[in-house]
């Protein structure tokens, strides 16, 4: 194994690299944010499973694919950080024609690959900055297409290595939401569905990350399909800050309505704290024009809740996810 510090895992034939304190700027395209004790960056999927098994029971454990979607607060992320992208990188036509992918494959290349291959339905994928685990664990989506619109199986691996092929009808999904359904209804790997387990909850046992998922995409005219990743490409960057680091949309849309328009009627557009900044571009984003804390920005998004609510009656809820102990960075 590669380390740059002595580490407390038993992990004599691990690949991977394992890091300590590393500041999670680098990981995520906020360019903002605190240290995480542990960073671990797996090999491949075989190197996962393994580290995985060294794990102490009460390793604190999170899954990070290109950071896209995610603010770590100043005071830093306990435990280990297990980075997946570039790490679960494998893509294939299988022998039934659903697309394999990995967890750590960004969502150009899905999209780039798919019509490579005649494959439609993957063109949304091609703006979403994020990896496969991430676009699982948000439903991500654009432009009426949602990420588990495509989905036929998913695999998983829990913290304790075991992995388990899961179908969607397993999980609640919603708008940018996936919840594991009741653990209780569920069935274990390996054991028939029908079988009913109670499982005492929470069991951090059987928390699991997504390793990879079976994708399942119509035959169509790949050229089409290029086209039209283009055409998105350039609704994009005609309406999105893309030059300054950000995270995409802040805060969901409530039904019926959009977020960025509800923070634009509320006079928001260039409110900054700190190196933090509404988008003038886009409300709906939060730009770091340097240097910004992650105080800078949670601060903002929470001042544009409590801004919006008085104006306008609505509460919006952040889309980012917000992780870490708040507190001065180093
Ligand atoms: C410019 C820009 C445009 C964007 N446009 C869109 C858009 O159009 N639509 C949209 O939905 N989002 C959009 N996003 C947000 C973001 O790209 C998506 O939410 C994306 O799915 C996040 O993927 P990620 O790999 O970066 O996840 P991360 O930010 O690394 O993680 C996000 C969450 O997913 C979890 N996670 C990551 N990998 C795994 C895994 N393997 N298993 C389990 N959990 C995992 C993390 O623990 C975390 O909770 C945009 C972001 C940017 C910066």
């Amino acid at each position: 194994m590669n380390m740059t510090e002595p580490t407390q895992f038993r992990a004599s034939d691990l690949r991977g690299t394992l890091r300590q304190n590393v500041g999670m700027s680098r990981y995520t395209s906020w360019r903002a944010g605190g240290y995480a004790e542990r960073v671990y960056q797996p090999a491949d999927r075989d190197d996962l499973l393994k580290f995985l098994n060294t794990l102490p029971a009460q390793e604190p454990l999170f899954a990070v694919g290109l950071g896209s979607n995610l603010l770590v607060r100043d005071g830093g992320l306990r435990g280990t950080v297990l980075l997946l992208h570039a790490a679960l990188d494998e893509m294939h036509i299988q022998a039934d024609g659903t697309l394999y992918v990995e967890a750590g494959v960004p969502g150009a290349k899905i999209a780039r690959y798919a019509a490579m291959h005649n494959l439609r339905g993957a063109e949304f994928f091609a703006g979403i900055p994020g990896t496969l685990g991430g676009m699982l664990a948000m439903n991500a989506g654009c432009y009426g297409s949602e990420t588990w619109d495509v989905v036929s199986s998913v695999q998983t691996v829990n913290r304790a290595g075991q992995m388990c092929v899961r179908h969607p009808d397993e999980y609640a999904i919603d708008y940018r939401s996936v919840i594991l359904k009741e653990q209780q209804t569920l069935s274990p790997c390996g054991t028939s569905p029908k079988t009913k387990v109670v499982v005492v909850l929470p069991d951090p046992h059987l928390e699991e990350f997504f390793v990879s998922a079976n994708l399942q995409l119509a035959s169509g005219d790949g050229a089409v399909a290029r086209q039209e990743i283009k055409a998105l490409l350039s609704k994009r960057i005609a309406s999105q800050p893309l030059q300054l680091p950000n995270a995409g949309s802040v805060f969901r849309n409530p039904v019926g309505d959009y977020a960025a328009r509800l923070i634009e009627q509320s006079g928001l557009k260039g409110r900054q704290i700190g190196g933090a900044r509404v988008s003038e571009k886009h409300a709906n984003f939060i730009v770091n024009v340097g240097r910004a804390s992650a105080a800078d920005i949670e601060n903002l998004i929470n001042e544009v809740q409590a801004t919006v609510q008085k104006k306008t009656g609505v509460l919006l809820h952040p889309e980012v996810r917000i992780v870490g102990v708040a507190g001065e960075g180093k």
